[in-house]
């Protein structure tokens, strides 16, 4: 049971701001989602909630308990990184039941046995618990690590990408595990991703940091309807999000001098303020996503746009379309 306060952290590597900052609070209980690109911070701020990294300014509270000044081991905080490391001369078991024959979580040889079948037989790997990590495929060599992280019951959960490197289909069963693992465990949980369907899917709440900041926090839906900007709307969705500026007649939105039609656009705020009034129209940006276009390869009605395709890129299912209206370039879900 925890409940995690950044209260204005601020961390640098000599000139490099790693994190700038940075206000947030991660419920009790919740599943959190740290998403942003590479080198945005995400490892600097599990760290310093770790404890493994001191930040100069700002101040880490854990159940509303200033730790600053406690050593990681204290905290009781389980990490699990990409690059997970098992011992490869103990077999899956020892593995798991390393962090309680610690000093600082002693158990007994009983508890251990039942806290490790609990949890292998969770992460489906109590089948191996015999063999060792060479002789597993590297699926069951993470969620031997997950479970080692898991075993130590500990108050909070830090994951930094531990499931990038597995391959696709992998990647999508340990997605769905990983939830229910958070359903069954119910720990304060912060999980870092570059990879925005893991962020839309995983989390109770999603936050974006870019550059040290976070940028936006909501629900997955929120940040991947109502983007804070448009780094943030550019980050999700394959295709990338089109952003271009149109004339706005009322509430309407007008592309080349046609009507945009029902489709709501999505407005892009960082770039309301902006409307220019530009000689009896006003202009705004927006941003319309693949899925956001109707189209019909027969011109039905006035209001249709004519489109020229670009590229056809088939993707199982779906194809991306480049179509050109009017000289701007706008990608295209079409069904298959
Ligand atoms: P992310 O995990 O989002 O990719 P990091 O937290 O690892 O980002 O890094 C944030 C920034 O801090 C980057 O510019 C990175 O180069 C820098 N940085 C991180 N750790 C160190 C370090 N130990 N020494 C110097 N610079 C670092
Ligand atoms: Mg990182």
């Amino acid at each position: 049971m925890a409940k995690i306060d950044l209260v204005n952290v601020t961390k640098r590597f000599n000139k490099t701001v790693a994190l700038d900052g940075i206000d947030l609070t991660i419920h009790d209980k919740e599943f959190f989602v740290l998403f942003g690109p590479a080198g945005a911070g995400k490892t600097t701020l599990l760290k310093v909630i770790a404890g493994v990294e001191f930040p100069e300014v700002g101040e880490v509270r854990i159940s509303d308990e200033n730790v600053n000044l406690v050593e990681p081991a204290k905290r009781n905080i389980s990490m699990v990184f990409e690059n997970y490391a098992l011992y490869p001369h103990m077999n899956i078991f020892d593995n798991i039941a390393s962090p309680m024959r610690s000093p600082l979580y002693k158990k007994d040889e009983a508890t251990i046995k039942r806290e490790v079948h609990k949890v292998a037989s969770m992460m489906k790997i109590d089948h191996l618990l015999e063999r060792l990590p060479s002789q597993v495929s590297n699926g069951q060599r993470q969620r031997t690590a997950l479970g080692r992280a898991l075993v130590r019951d500990p108050n909070v959960f830090l994951m930094d990408e531990p499931i990038a490197h597995l391959d696709a289909k992998l990647r999508h069963v340990m997605r769905a595990e990983l939830k229910e693992m958070q359903h069954e465990f119910s720990t304060t949980t912060i999980y870092v991703t570059h990879d925005y369907l893991e962020a839309l899917s995983l989390g109770d709440r999603v936050g974006i940091i870019n550059e040290g900041k976070i940028v936006q926090i909501g629900t997955g839906e929120e940040v991947y309807l109502t983007p804070a900007n448009e780094f943030v709307a550019r980050l999700m969705g394959d295709p990338e999000i089109n952003i271009f500026e149109i004339d706005l007649v009322d509430e309407d939105g007008v592309l080349g001098g046609v009507m945009l039609g029902q489709k709501k656009p999505h407005l892009i705020p960082e770039d309301v303020a902006k409307v220019i009034n530009d000689g009896g129209y006003t202009k705004i940006r927006i941003g319309l996503r693949g899925n956001d276009f109707n189209y019909s390869f027969t011109k039905v009605s006035p209001e249709y746009m004519d489109a020229t395709v670009y590229s056809v890129e088939p993707i199982g299912n779906k194809t991306i379309l480049v179509v050109d209206v009017n000289g701007e370039k706008l990608r295209v879900i079409a069904p298959n």
